[in-house]
């Protein structure tokens, strides 16, 4: 039997082993996922471990994303240019590591909408470790990408650690008046803020009346299922997605990563809206 999980702390609430347990399941994969509670001074023994007990891959969550990056052997491109890792892949005398969440972003919006991001005008609210791995993927698809975050300096550094995409990519104050005359030209809205979530469940992001009905608006949240930002969007006439079709698509992407093998989307998609449900 395969060994597999995902690391982060905390870990409770991540839907990443019902999603791939389902998966195994619907192929009659022979593997085993488990969610590993790790404290941050135990990091290199966990990966070590994983790669001394015989693991196929891990997969790594908040808060060590960036913090796993001395203990690997190399990076993929995708890992590489955002500095950020999410799957890992043990071979007998390399772990390797990768980021699937810009692709698993991407891919949701394909499958779920058919939209093609190419050359698009996009806003990302948000300069954390998704609003990266969102703008490297929507650069690599000559998007014209503005960011936009509460702590200005941070989007500044975002963009720096992203220039060598091309000039394509700008900070934009987070107020109404520095975002109105901008808004005209944007064709897609990203949320990747934790606005929305549990803790200021009703609030949005940005004011919706800075939303018009031509844009398609993006939640990267997917608990709950539909934020305040969606359901204002929605109201305008927006197109609307939440953050369910990444969560399983990056999933679905770290597959290809370890076997080469594309797994069931919807019974991925399933188990996740069963587990939310
Ligand atoms: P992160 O690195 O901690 O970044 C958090 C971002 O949210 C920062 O830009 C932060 O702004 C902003 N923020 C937090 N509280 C705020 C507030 N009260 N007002 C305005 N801005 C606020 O987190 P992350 O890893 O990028 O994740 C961000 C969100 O994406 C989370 O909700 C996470 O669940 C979701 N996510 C979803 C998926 C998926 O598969 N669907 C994947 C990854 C992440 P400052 O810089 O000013 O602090």
């Amino acid at each position: 039997m395969e060994l597999l999980g995902v690391i982060g702390n905390p870990i409770g609430h991540s839907l990443s082993p019902v999603m791939h347990s389902a998966a195994f399941k619907a192929v009659g994969r022979s593997a085993l996922y488990l969610p590993f509670l790790v404290e941050a001074d135990q990091l290199s023994q966990a990966i070590y471990g994983a790669q001394a007990l015989g693991f196929t891959g891990l997969n790594i969550t908040v808060p060590y994303k960036e913090k796993v990056l001395p203990y690997l052997t190399e990076l993929t491109d995708e890992a590489e240019a955002v500095q950020s890792v999410n799957t890992i892949k043990f071979t007998e005398d390399r772990i390797i590591g990768h980021s699937t969440d810009g692709e698993g972003f991407m891919a949701a919006a394909e499958y779920e909408l058919g939209y093609d991001f190419r050359g698009k005008t996009v806003l990302i609210m948000g300069a954390g470790g998704a609003a990266k791995a969102v703008t490297a993927a929507l650069l690599n698809k000559q998007c014209q990408v503005y960011i936009t975050n509460r702590t200005l300096e941070r989007a500044e550094q975002l963009v720096h650690s992203l220039n060598r995409f091309g000039t394509q990519l700008e900070v934009v104050p987070l107020n109404s008046a520095a975002l109105e005359p901008v808004m005209d030209e944007i064709e897609v809205v990203v949320n990747t803020t934790s606005v929305g979530m549990a803790q200021n469940l009703g609030q949005t992001p940005l004011a919706p009346s800075l939303l018009a009905p031509h844009q398609l608006v993006i939640d990267i949240i997917y608990n709950p299922e539909k934020t305040q930002l969606l359901k204002a969007a929605e109201q305008i006439g927006c197109r609307v997605q939440n953050g369910v079709g990444m969560l399983v698509w990056q999933a679905v992407k770290a597959w290809e990563f370890w076997w080469g093998i594309t797994p069931p989307a919807e019974i991925m998609y399933q188990a996740v809206k069963a587990s939310l449900s």
